[in-house]
């Protein structure tokens, strides 16, 4: 563990809202409860309702990856106010950050621009922000996502908060494309990821997480030439082809791809043929939260020996590491 701490390595791949401490989201829970108030639109869910919600996330029980999201409104009904949300910010910051046991030297938050009943999208990314740059620019950075299930109106006005929060100089540095894999049609973001890059923000975007994202989609996707992408489980021979040759690096998250059962087993996990064409990977944990993992978990599954881990060297881990602070958007 000492090894693995001591690696100066980046989590590039870390949603918000799947990524607090149970002791906040706890915290945020008793205060929900005991001011619930059906009359109260900001209370959507009822106490009983948001922890069967989260039940359900955290014992995953999916016969697909299209039902993990569903249960994240537990989540947001907790998080649905400025106060919670710099609460869950801060509390996520640290738990990558701080403390005698940092995860990472570098974290690239991502999250969703919401709106509730009292915040606009813009308020909700700048109370996100405000936490984000309490830390220097070389530790913490913020991507805002965009969710496949947007209209493209609210799609273009993410991409415009994106754009204008990074032209004043807050700490916006790339925009994401997440949410259900097979929400939405994405043959049409290419003007709103054209404006993200006039900006300079680094582009990433979750591709082929399952199997029954078309080929066709990737192709599209990788036609936008993104600087990252996501999971990128299922890509076929001639989108692999092209992923090798820009040498897009991949965010690899294995436990979310083991417990999502994307991926049957580490020895069949597509890390295997990135590792074997010394391509640029970033290892991540992508949703403490349900996934109950962490980043130094992640890294230790890279050294332990099979069946458990990967078995790989410190060498090997320490170029993965590396590769890793190389890939960030932080530089640009
Ligand atoms: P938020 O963006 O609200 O801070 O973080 C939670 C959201 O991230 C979820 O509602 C979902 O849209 C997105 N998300 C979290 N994990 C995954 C994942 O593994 N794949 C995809 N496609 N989206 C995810």
């Amino acid at each position: 563990i000492d090894f693995i701490q001591r690696l100066p390595k980046a989590e590039l791949h870390a949603h918000l809202n799947g990524s607090i401490p149970v002791p906040a989201l706890l915290e945020l829970f008793k205060e929900y409860e005991s001011s619930f108030d059906i009359e109260n639109t900001n209370h959507k869910l009822s106490p009983t309702e948001i922890l069967a919600g989260i039940n359900q996330l955290q014992n995953l029980d999916l016969s697909s990856l299209h039902g993990f999201f569903g249960p994240f409104a537990a989540v947001y009904a907790l998080t649905a106010t400025r106060e919670a949300t710099v609460k869950i910010t801060r509390a996520v910051l640290s738990q990558f950050l701080d403390g005698d046991l940092p995860q990472c030297s570098y974290l690239e938050l991502r999250t969703t621009p919401r709106e509730s009943e009292s915040m606009t999208r813009l308020e909700y990314v700048c109370a996100v922000l405000e936490e984000v740059e309490r830390y220097p620019k070389e530790k913490a950075g913020l991507i805002l996502s965009l969710d496949r299930r947007m209209k493209p109106e609210v799609i273009q006005q993410c991409v415009e908060l994106a754009k204008s929060l990074r032209e004043e100089g807050r700490r916006v540095v790339g925009i994401d494309l997440c949410g259900d894999p097979l929400a939405g049609d994405m043959s049409k973001l290419g003007p709103y990821i054209s404006l993200a890059k006039s900006a300079g923000l680094g582009v990433t975007l979750h591709i082929a997480e399952t199997k029954d994202n078309p080929p066709e989609e990737s192709l599209k996707l990788l036609a936008y030439k993104p600087d990252r992408l996501g999971h990128a489980t299922f890509l076929d021979d001639e989108a692999l082809e092209i992923v090798l040759k820009e040498k897009i690096c991949v965010e690899l998250c294995l436990t979310s791809n083991l417990l999502c059962k994307t991926v049957d087993s580490l020895e069949a996990h597509h890390i295997r043929f990135y590792l074997k064409h010394d391509h640029p990977i970033a290892v991540c944990t992508d949703d403490v939260l349900p996934f109950r993992n962490s980043l130094l978990a992640e890294y230790a599954l890279l050294m332990a020996q099979a069946p458990l881990g990967l078995g790989l060297s410190e060498g090997e881990v320490a170029r993965i590491a590396e590769m890793s602070m190389q890939s960030s958007f932080s530089r640009r």
